[in-house]
């Protein structure tokens, strides 16, 4: 069979990803810390957002953190931003200057779970004070003033801040039934919202799966019409953190790439910072071993599980799916769903709840494997070199569960 020529299974795993280059050498990165270094200046010679905005070493103190602890984060948003160690001083100096960049966060079609994942851990992560000393203009879960008070925060951060701030938005937007969310006392459906307060930010940044590609409200039959931020707003740039929730450490790691560099981050085809969604699940997940020797998970509660074997064959959509939560994980670093023995249900990729959700197998998800133009065509060109006996296990199976929901779907149309 054609499929498992050498050649062939060799062109078929070299497909584009998004791979973001580690290395790009001594001349880029010297220009890289120049430039920094510059930014962080002028950064230092503005004044912070608010006038009472306390120093960062106080407010570390405040809440028991140690200048060790901090250098520890610092390290690690080092690494994540894939910035070699020579870089972790000025990092430092990023995190102490992020109170001149002003922040507007708004809510529209969604659970609000992504804020409610930053402020619901047992104690602040270095992350979640990050986003506190972040001079967050407006940010309905979080601030205190409601009504009429609330509508002129807003209204006065666009009007001081006009064409500087960040705009966060959470949650999908309703097109087709767009009245689905109306906000403020001279109502604005979510459309409306979104386009009027991106026409003057410096960039709109997605936040969670909803934002990005409309996440759970998109999903089939999508009454309301969801779609993502990048749907409705045009001419100014949109950065998507896709996950549910997103991870605290991409929201915060883009924040610190534009504070560090006056710029956003590398992004791949659905406008996602490479740093964070480079990589699949798969290559870093810690299962994979298991996944080479070909030990599977068959069904839930059998020795594989116990065992913790690869969660492939339970639906796992690791190898189809683009995030960093196999090395960042979450709450606070402690584990994730692989870990727990759940496979990931690509809650980072466009349709995942249609597509790439609970237990379903490739077969039923229509996820096109790579071997047939399926994902990993859509996104950059970098190439993976190695022929590896991984790529062998994911095309086989991928291609028998394609086979066997084609024979099923064949059978089930007969039998009607
Ligand atoms: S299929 Fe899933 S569980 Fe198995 S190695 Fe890949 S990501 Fe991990
Ligand atoms: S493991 Fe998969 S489903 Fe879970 S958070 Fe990561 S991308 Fe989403």
């Amino acid at each position: 069979m054609e499929f498992f020529r050498r050649d062939f299974l060799r062109e078929m795993f070299t497909k584009p990803t998004n791979l973001i280059n580690t290395n790009r050498g001594k001349e880029y990165y010297d220009q890289l810390y120049k430039k920094a270094e510059e930014r962080l200046n002028w950064l230092k010679s503005q004044k912070p957002v608010r006038e009472d905005d306390i120093k960062f070493d106080e407010y570390l103190s405040m809440w028991d953190i140690s200048r060790r602890d901090f250098f520890k984060w610092v390290s690690m948003m080092t690494a994540t931003l894939m910035l070699p160690p020579s870089f972790e001083p000025l990092v430092a100096q990023a995190a102490e200057v992020m109170n001149r960049v002003p922040v507007i966060w708004i809510n529209i079609q969604d659970c609000d779970g992504n804020t409610e994942a930053l402020i619901r851990s047992s104690a602040p992560t270095v992350d979640e004070l990050i986003l506190d000393y972040l001079s967050i203009e407006y940010q309905e879960t979080l601030m205190a003033a409601a009504g009429d008070q609330a509508e002129k925060c807003l209204e006065d951060a666009v009007k001081t801040f006009k064409g500087q701030y960040l705009l966060f938005v959470e949650g999908s937007i309703p097109v087709k039934m767009e009245y689905a969310f109306t906000t403020g006392r001279h109502p604005e459906t979510g459309v409306q919202r979104v386009r009027r307060l991106a026409k003057d930010a410096k960039a709109v940044i997605a936040v969670g799966a909803c934002a990005s590609f409309g996440g759970v409200p998109a999903a089939y039959p999508n009454p309301t019409g969801a779609v993502g931020v990048m749907d409705v707003v045009s001419g100014v740039p949109v950065v998507n953190i896709p996950a549910c929730p997103a991870n605290p450490v991409n929201i915060v790691g883009v924040i610190m790439h534009y504070v560090l560099t006056g710029s956003l981050p590398e992004l791949d085809s659905l406008k996602r910072p490479k740093f964070a969604f480079g990589y699949r699940i798969h290559d870093n997940c810690e299962r994979r071993a298991h996944f080479d020797a070909g030990e599977f998970v068959e069904e839930w509660g059998d020795e594989g599980a116990k065992n913790n074997f690869c969660l492939y064959k339970m639906g796992c959509k690791g190898p189809f799916t683009f995030n960093n939560c196999s090395i960042v994980r979450y709450n606070d670093g402690t584990n994730w769903p692989i870990g727990v023995g759940r496979g990931c249900i690509g809650c980072s990729e466009p349709d995942f709840w249609d597509k790439y959700a609970t237990e379903r197998p490739v077969a039923a998800s229509d996820i096109r494997p790579p071997a047939i133009g399926g994902v990993e065509s859509t996104v950059d060109k970098v190439g993976l070199t190695i022929l590896t006996a991984t790529a062998i296990g994911i095309g086989a199976h991928a291609v028998m569960s394609a086979l066997a929901g084609k024979k099923e779907t064949i059978t089930s149309n007969k039998e009607e």
